[in-house]
């Protein structure tokens, strides 16, 4: 790929999912006049939104799902003008891959006005180039661009122990990237990994089967289920300024629960303020929460729609889904089937059992200074990124400025999503995605409109890696 000098300023997003999307679509707003370029190794909008099972459904009510913070409703306004019948309630939760077309809609005339280019490759390296950054291209080239931004989103789980090695047919360690009703054989016997919202994915997607003959379980550490999503109204979470401690927090988020009208109430009102408690927080404090409140703050606010809560506990109820708390000690392939062993909590005795598919459910990976992943590899060896101190995401500034290895501000290498877990606590769903992309679009807008442009324009020649 080669490049010619222009003047206009280029933005370059790593990753094309929604993060991705939603900045484009801010920097649009704010008037922004220079290129965006998303370059992301595969087609569609990353795998939360593309091309899922139908039974995968939004896990935030559809009037909340707009794509900017002063238009909440707009996805909601989007589906009922596709003349679904009958209409969508702003409570209602769509299958998942209605989002991704709402994406690519909203994206649709940026991209016809050549104002948005979609590349297809991996980015494998970045490097300073003057006062621009070269990025290079998995699929040959490189581009330029004056500043970039990680929206490459969440990190593969954790492969289980004793995973290496057993047929891949026989073992998911990625289950966003599959059909789970496609690979699991008739009457099949699924062990989960983890019990929380990919479980849940996993087990809607083979409720079918599981009718059939097919027999479910899964295990965690504590065998907890996300909740239901009970009531969407909210309550405001009056958090006192003693609400600087790990333990005063907690007490004052009981308290207010048991006061209320439901708990559900008083955590939609803290979810909209965890953010900006969690940044007031001291680092040790941070620390101190996420050993005692991550695990009961994940079933409590990453709720799941009532329907699928409902057909959950129908599965428990009839034998076809058992939920086990405990702890996995092994996996060896015996044959056509993985033999399982763990020891349940609180028991010495180690359980065994075989299973004709087993499914890593354990969430994302968090540490990306663990990750395999060329680019991330080369982020830090050259020193561009540093890892989040509490070993969640990278370190950045809350409004999206990676640390370098020194501590000090990479010039122009930002951050939308995942990879800022650490920094804000709360960042993976889309309304605190759409208000980050919002924030991170006026400050670009802001720094990049006020100097000149550094980046030569794409030419003609580079469209031929372009989507
Ligand atoms: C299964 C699932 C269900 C979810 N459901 C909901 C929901 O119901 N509601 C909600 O609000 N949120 C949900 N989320 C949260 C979700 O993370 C966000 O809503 C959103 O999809 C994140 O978008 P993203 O662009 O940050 O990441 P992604 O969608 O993961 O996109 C990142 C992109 O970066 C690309 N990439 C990574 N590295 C490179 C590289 N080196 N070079 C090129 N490309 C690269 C990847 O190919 C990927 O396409 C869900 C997440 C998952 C995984």
């Amino acid at each position: 790929m080669t490049t010619s000098s222009l003047s206009a300023p280029t933005v370059l997003c790593i990753g094309a999912g929604a993060s991705a999307s939603l900045l484009a679509h801010h920097l649009h707003r704010e008037g922004f006049t220079g290129r965006i370029v998303l370059v992301d190794r595969e087609a569609g909008l990353g795998p939360a939104y593309a091309g899922c099972d139908l039974r995968h459904v939004l896990n935030v009510p559809a009037g909340n799902m707009g794509a900017a913070r002063d238009d909440p409703a707009g996805f909601l306004l989007w589906l009922n003008a596709l003349g679904i019948d009958p209409p969508v309630a702003a409570g209602d939760f769509v299958p998942r891959q209605l989002y991704g077309r709402y994406l690519e809609a909203v994206l649709e005339p940026l991209r016809g006005s050549g104002e948005v280019i979609r590349v297809r490759s991996a980015a494998s390296a970045l490097w300073r180039e003057g006062a621009c950054w070269r990025v290079e291209l998995e699929r040959g080239g490189t581009l330029l661009a004056d500043a970039v931004v990680l929206a490459i989103g969440n990190l593969p789980p954790r492969a289980l122990p004793g995973s290496a090695g057993i047929d891949e047919r026989l073992i998911v360690n990625d289950p966003w990237r599959c059909r789970l009703d496609e690979l699991a054989p008739p009457r099949a016997q699924v062990l989960f990994i983890g019990t929380g919202l990919t479980m849940v994915d996993g087990v809607l997607s083979l409720a079918p089967a599981a009718s059939e003959g097919a027999h479910l379980t899964a295990l965690s550490r504590h065998g907890r289920l996300p909740l239901a999503w009970g009531t969407q109204a909210s309550t405001p979470f009056a958090a006192s300024d003693a609400a600087r401690s790990a333990r005063a927090l907690m007490r004052q988020v009981r308290a207010q629960a048991k006061a209320g009208a439901a708990w559900q109430q008083t955590m939609n009102g803290l979810r909209m303020q965890a953010r900006t408690l969690w940044l007031q927080l001291p680092p040790a404090e941070q620390a101190r929460l996420l050993r005692h409140g991550r695990a009961l703050w994940s079933i409590h606010r990453h709720r799941i729609p009532d329907p699928s809560h409902a057909r959950l506990q129908a599965l428990q109820e009839s034998g076809r889904l058992a939920i086990l708390a405990g702890r996995l000690e092994g996996l060896r392939q015996v044959g056509n089937r993985v033999q399982a062993r763990w020891r349940r909590r609180g028991r010495s005795a180690v359980e065994e059992a075989a299973f004709d598919l087993v499914v890593n459910a354990t969430g994302p990976e968090s540490r990306y200074d663990r990750s395999r992943d060329p680019l991330l590899r080369q982020l830090f060896a050259a020193g561009h990124v540093r890892p989040h101190p509490l070993g969640l995401g990278l370190d950045a500034t809350a409004a999206g400025e990676l640390r370098a290895a020194d501590g000090s501000l990479a010039p122009h290498l930002y951050s939308l999503g995942a990879p800022m877990q650490g920094v804000l606590f709360e960042c993976t769903a889309i309304p605190d995605i759409r208000d980050a992309a919002q924030d991170l679009a006026a400050l670009l807008c802001r720094r990049l409109q006020a100097v000149p442009a550094s980046v030569p324009q794409l030419t003609p020649g580079a469209t031929a890696d372009r989507e």
